[in-house]
């Protein structure tokens, strides 16, 4: 029997059923390729949901983190430690905001931006306690907790994990006029994804995002964009929200941010919003611990070149023309996204997401498939323009055949 198979067995005995993995068991990684236990290397197109945006064992990254390991890892928010207020200011200073409050992963940022929104409308804004409301999207992905499941419309996601939190009014993406009938006088906030990145790599029509920014002015609502995907670089730009010339009141962050070494998340808005939490009333023991903070640091440090966001443009452009070529030609129906992020929508009799995502990983590419017909890919911002050419050939060959 091989490794590959018994590691596989062994998982499936030991542990909950929450993922349907493809059959592949990663022993290492470099850059944008990965090395199973049986020594094959395969190109990583989904580099963890934009987690590694920077590719596997990225240099500077493992290099700070190394570091750090040597130094001090974990103080609790009990006490300052050196690299705390480093993080804060060049964080807030690459979102241009004022504020920042760490967090760990994705989920518990945005149940941070939903603790913040509500203290800001009782204590702000003035909305009775007990009554604010925030609107969120249909077909949203914000996480796995009980809160942000209740708000979820994927049946997956949220069944049979009730009761529900109230508070939560949903609006179909994109739809500003339904976004507008939704907000009320207890209307705290608007919590979008600027691309619906779960839901296939969705983009909102043009104009939407500057409308959600302009109706949220309007109607003194803040505007929460969770950029856990999109953001730091994924789409061309720091923001996905940048394409629009759209500056939200919160941005909630995470996956990238850890440089795929540590879960790193965190909310950054201005003081008038941030500025309601008192001691006490929120927190966690490993957010913003030193070897978060000195990870993130280099990410930011990272972004402010501009580099990484040059090459999602570049080779965003590539792929996207390359995906365009293959809709012509009547193997994928659609093709979506920004940047170096596309979801792709396999044309009937070509094979189902999940078969199309199991040949890609016989010919050494691996993706993920999403709802049924969509493959995602995202391969780190790090891939050269060679190894991106190849992983395309495969999918072509995977869909000739
Ligand atoms: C991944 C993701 C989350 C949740 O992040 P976790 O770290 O998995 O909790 C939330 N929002 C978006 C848009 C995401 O892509």
């Amino acid at each position: 029997m091989s490794t590959t198979a018994d590691a596989i067995r062994s998982a499936d005995a030991h542990s909950a059923h929450t993922y349907h993995p493809l059959p592949v068991v990663v022993a290492s990684a470099e850059g944008a390729w990965m090395t199973d236990v049986e020594g094959r290397r395969y190109l990583d197109m989904l580099a963890g949901y934009s987690a590694l945006n920077f590719g596997h064992g990225n240099r500077r990254l493992i290099d700070a983190a190394r570091a750090q390991l040597e130094r001090v890892t974990l103080t609790s928010r009990a006490f300052h430690h050196d690299r705390f207020a480093d993080f804060c200011t060049e964080l807030a200073d690459l979102c241009g905001k004022e504020m920042v409050l760490p967090m760990n992963t994705g989920a518990e940022a945005v149940e941070t931006a939903v603790k913040t929104a509500r203290k800001w409308g009782y204590e702000v804004k003035g909305v009775p306690d007990g009554h604010a409301k925030i609107v969120v999207a249909a077909d949203n992905f914000h996480g796995r907790t009980t809160t942000v499941v209740s708000f979820s419309t994927d049946h997956d996601a949220r069944d049979h994990f009730g009761p529900y939190t109230p508070g939560f009014e949903i609006v179909p993406y994109g739809d500003l006029t339904a976004l507008s009938h939704a907000v009320t006088e207890n209307t705290v906030a608007v919590l979008l994804e600027p691309i619906q990145g779960e839901a296939g790599v969705l983009v909102p029509p043009a104009g939407y995002l500057s409308g959600v920014r302009e109706l949220t002015r309007q109607r003194n609502v803040l505007f929460m964009a969770d950029e856990i995907q999109s953001g730091l670089g994924r789409t061309g730009k720091t923001f996905a929200c940048e394409h629009e010339g759209v500056v939200p009141d919160v941005y909630i962050l995470g996956k990238a941010l850890g440089g795929g070494v540590v879960p790193v998340s965190a909310v950054v808005a201005d003081r008038d919003v941030l500025g309601v939490f008192r001691p006490g009333q929120h927190g966690s023991t490993f957010g913003g611990n030193p070897l978060a903070c000195a990870v993130a640091l280099e990410v930011v440090a990272m972004l402010r070149s501009g580099e990484y966001q040059q090459r999602a443009t570049e080779l965003g452009d590539h792929l996207h023309h390359e995906l365009g070529l293959l809709v012509g030609a009547g193997a994928v129906t659609a093709v979506r996204g920004r940047g170096l992020w596309a979801g792709v929508d396999i044309a009937p009799g070509h094979g189902t997401g999940r078969e199309v995502s199991e040949r890609l990983m016989d010919r050494r590419v691996l993706v993920k498939d999403t709802h049924g017909s969509t493959i995602r890919l995202a391969p780190p911002l790090v891939i050269s323009k060679e190894d991106l050419d190849w992983g395309l050939d495969q999918l072509r060959a995977v869909l000739a055949s």
